[in-house]
C-alpha cells in the first residue's frame, strides 16, 4: 500500500512536471490569418472548445504511455485540396509553425504530442473517390474512410482489404503507415497495392510518385527514376513525420457478381454482419487441427497452392468474444478455460470465394480437403456471415472484456518466423506477466498468412482495463502501468530483434534508436530523410521519435534498460 502510494505520487508529479510548456499557446495572428485566406473563415478555428476536442485521445496503449504527455493544437484547419494543403504547409514553415495531418485520429500520432503550438491540418474534407472499373483501379483523397471505400468497390463488383481498425479509418494513413488485414493472402501487401500518389513534402511543394509522374492517370505504381513510393511508405512508416499525402491510386480486385444484393447486412450494432444466406460463392470454414504442428504445416501448404481467400489463426480468446453476451459472460466462460486447453486447441480460419465461378470455388474446396486429410483438419460450424473483414462491423467489440488494449507487436517476417515469435511472447506472458493483464493462457497471439505464404503477418495484443494504467485515474495501478510498458517497449522489442519479425508499430510502440541496429540501422536513413527534407523539424514532431520522448519523461527508476541504451545511442 505504501510503495503504490509512492509510485503513484511520484507517477503524478512527473506528469505535471511534463507539462513545462503552458497547456495553451496562441498561433501568430499573421498565420491564422493568412491560413484563412487560404481555406475561408468556416474551415478554420482557434477556439478553445474546438481545440480541447483535438486533444490526444488514442486508443489502448497511447492512452496511458501518453497521458500528459498530450496538448491542444494551436489552429485548426480543414483544407479542402492538395493546393489548399500546400499553401498551409507553406504558411506553417514560414512562421516556423509545427504541424501535423489528421485522417480519423485512431492513432495518437495524428494529435499533438509534447508541445502545444502545432497546427493540425484535418483531412476529412479530401472526399474524392473514383473508380476506373476496366482497369480495377481505385482513385481517392485522403480523407475517404474504408467503409465508403469497401462499399464503392463492391457496387462494382470489386473488393478491397478492411482493417481490423474498423471503417471509420482512413484508407490513406492506413495504406502508408500499415494496411494489414488476413485477405492480404490473396490481394498482397499494402506495398503492392498503392499505385500512384500525390504528396505535400514537408516544406510545401507538391510531388507525385508511379505512373502520375508522367501525367497519366495513376495505373502503375513504379515509373522512370527513383520512386518516391518507397520513401514514403514502409512497413514502420512515418506517421506523419514526412508530410501529407493527398491522394493516392490504389488497385482494387474482383469479387463476387452483384456484391451488395448477395451480401446481406444484417443485425442491429453492435451485433451487425454481413449474411452470406443469398450466395454459394461465399465460406468462411474454421478447420480444428490435431495439435500446433500440423496447423502450422496446413497453413504453409495451404498457401503453396494459392487456394482460398484468406488463411488465419486467431487468439482463442477472440472465440470467446465471439460468443460471449456481455463482459460478464466473457469472463465467465473464460475463467474455465486453462493451459492445456489452449495447448489442444489448433483453429485455422479461412475464407473461400469463387471469384470467377461456383465450380472454382469447388476445386479450391476439394483442394483444402485433400490437405485437411492429410493433417488431420476437421470442419467445425462456422457463422455464414462475416464480421471483420469485408466492411468492417465488429472493431469495438474486441474492447468488450477489458474496456482497453494494446497491440504490442504487428511483425511482419516468413510464416515459420511468426510461429516461433508467437510461441516465444506466450510463454513470457504467461510466466511473468499475466498476473497483471488478461490471461492469454500460454496462447500464441493472431496470426495469418500474406501473400500466398510469402511472407505473414503476427500480432500479439495485451489486455487491460483502462482505469487501471491511466496514472489519473482512482484506480491507477503502478505495477500494471510498469509491467505494460516494460512488456511493450522492452520485452517485445528484445524478442523481435532476436527472432527478427520486424514490428511495425513505430512511432508510438518501440524505440527506433532501441530497434534500428536489429534493423539495418534503419533510423540512420530516418535522420538522413529528416534533415534532407524537413531540416527544421516541423512536420510531426517529434514522430517517428516518440517512443524515445516518452520514456525519457517517465519516473526514474522504469525502463531503465531501453532509457540508457537510448542515451548512450543519442550521444553516439
Ligand atoms: C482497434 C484497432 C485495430 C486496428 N487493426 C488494424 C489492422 O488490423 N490492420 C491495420 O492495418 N491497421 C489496424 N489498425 C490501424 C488503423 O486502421 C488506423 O486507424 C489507421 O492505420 C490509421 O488511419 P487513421 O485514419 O486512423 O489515421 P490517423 O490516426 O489520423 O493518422 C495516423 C498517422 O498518420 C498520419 N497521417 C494521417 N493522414 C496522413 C496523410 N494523409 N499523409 C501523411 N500522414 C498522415 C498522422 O499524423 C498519424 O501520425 C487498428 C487500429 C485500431 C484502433
Amino acid at each position: 500500500m505504501t510503495t503504490h502510494y509512492i509510485l503513484e505520487t511520484e507517477v503524478k508529479e512527473k506528469l505535471s512536471q511534463m507539462r513545462r510548456n503552458p497547456y495553451w499557446q496562441e498561433a501568430p495572428d499573421g498565420a491564422f490569418k493568412e491560413m484563412e485566406e487560404v481555406v475561408g473563415s468556416r474551415w478554420i478555428t482557434k477556439e478553445k472548445v474546438a481545440r480541447q476536442a483535438y486533444c490526444g485521445r488514442g486508443y489502448g496503449f497511447e492512452q496511458y504511455s501518453y497521458l500528459g504527455l498530450s496538448y491542444p493544437p494551436c489552429i485548426i484547419v480543414l483544407p479542402a485540396s492538395t493546393e489548399e494543403v500546400a499553401k498551409i504547409v507553406k504558411i506553417c514553415n514560414k512562421y516556423n509553425l509545427p504541424y501535423l495531418p489528421m485522417s480519423s485520429g485512431w492513432m495518437i500520432t495524428a494529435f499533438p504530442r509534447h508541445r502545444p503550438d502545432m497546427v493540425l491540418i484535418d483531412l476529412q474534407r479530401m472526399w474524392e473517390w473514383k473508380i476506373d472499373r476496366e482497369n480495377m483501379v481505385a482513385t481517392l483523397g485522403a480523407g475517404v474512410r474504408y467503409g465508403h471505400h469497401c462499399q464503392g468497390c463492391m457496387e462494382y463488383d470489386l473488393w478491397f482489404i478492411n482493417t481490423g481498425g474498423g471503417s471509420a479509418s482512413c484508407v490513406i494513413a492506413n495504406t502508408i503507415n500499415y494496411g494489414v488485414s488476413p485477405l492480404n493472402y490473396r490481394m498482397g501487401n499494402a506495398e503492392r497495392r498503392a499505385l500512384s500518389l500525390e504528396w505535400v513534402t514537408p516544406e510545401g511543394e507538391i510531388a507525385y510518385s508511379g505512373s502520375w509522374t508522367q501525367g497519366e492517370e495513376g495505373f502503375w505504381g513504379d515509373g522512370p527514376g527513383p520512386n518516391l513510393m518507397g520513401m514514403l511508405r514502409g512497413l514502420d512508416s512515418w506517421n506523419g513525420g514526412m508530410g501529407i499525402v493527398t491522394r493516392m491510386s490504389l488497385k482494387v480486385f474482383p469479387f463476387l457478381e452483384n456484391a451488395t444484393k448477395v451480401l446481406v447486412p444484417e443485425g442491429i450494432t453492435p451485433d451487425t454482419h454481413l449474411s452470406f444466406k443469398d450466395t454459394d460463392r461465399i465460406r468462411w470454414i474454421n478447420f480444428q487441427l490435431p495439435d500446433r504442428k500440423s496447423m502450422e504445416e496446413c497453413i504453409i501448404e495451404a498457401s503453396h497452392t494459392q487456394i482460398g481467400a484468406a488463411w488465419t489463426k486467431v487468439p482463442v480468446f477472440w472465440r470467446y468474444i465471439a460468443i460471449a453476451k456481455d463482459k460478464e459472460d466473457f469472463w465467465e466462460k473464460w475463467s474455465g478455460v486453462n493451459k492445456e486447453d489452449i495447448d489442444n486447441f489448433h483453429l485455422l480460419r479461412t475464407l473461400f470465394v469463387g471469384y470467377t465461378s461456383k465450380k472454382q470455388m469447388e476445386y479450391e474446396l476439394k483442394v483444402c480437403e485433400d490437405i485437411m486429410k492429410k493433417y488431420g483438419g476437421k470442419e467445425r460450424r462456422t457463422r455464414p456471415s462475416d464480421e471483420s473483414w469485408i466492411k468492417n462491423a465488429d472493431a469495438n467489440g474486441m474492447y468488450m472484456m477489458t474496456n482497453s488494449y494494446i497491440s504490442t507487436l504487428g511483425g511482419q517476417e516468413s510464416l515459420r518466423c511468426v510461429f516461433e515469435t508467437g510461441k516465444r511472447l506466450g510463454d513470457l506472458l504467461s510466466r511473468h506477466y499475466e498476473e497483471c493483464f488478461l490471461p492469454q493462457k500460454g496462447d500464441v497471439g493472431w496470426w495469418q498468412s500474406n501473400d500466398f505464404g510469402h511472407s505473414a503477418y503476427l500480432e500479439f495484443m495485451l489486455y487491460q482495463n483502462a482505469d487501471y494504467w491511466d496514472p489519473i485515474s482512482p484506480f491507477f495501478n503502478p505495477e500494471i502501468h510498469e509491467k505494460g510498458l516494460k512488456w511493450a517497449m522492452e520485452v517485445v522489442s528484445d524478442v523481435s530483434n532476436d527472432t527478427g519479425a520486424c514490428n511495425f508499430f513505430g512511432a508510438f510502440h518501440h524505440g527506433l534508436l532501441y530497434k534500428g541496429p536489429n534493423w539495418s540501422n534503419f533510423q540512420v536513413w530516418v535522420d538522413r530523410f529528416k534533415n534532407e527534407f524537413d531540416p527544421d523539424r516541423l512536420s510531426n514532431p517529434p514522430a517517428p521519435y516518440d517512443p524515445e520522448e516518452m520514456i525519457e519523461s517517465l519516473p526514474h527508476g522504469m525502463l531503465t534498460k531501453i532509457r540508457s541504451y537510448i542515451r548512450r545511442a543519442k550521444r553516439g
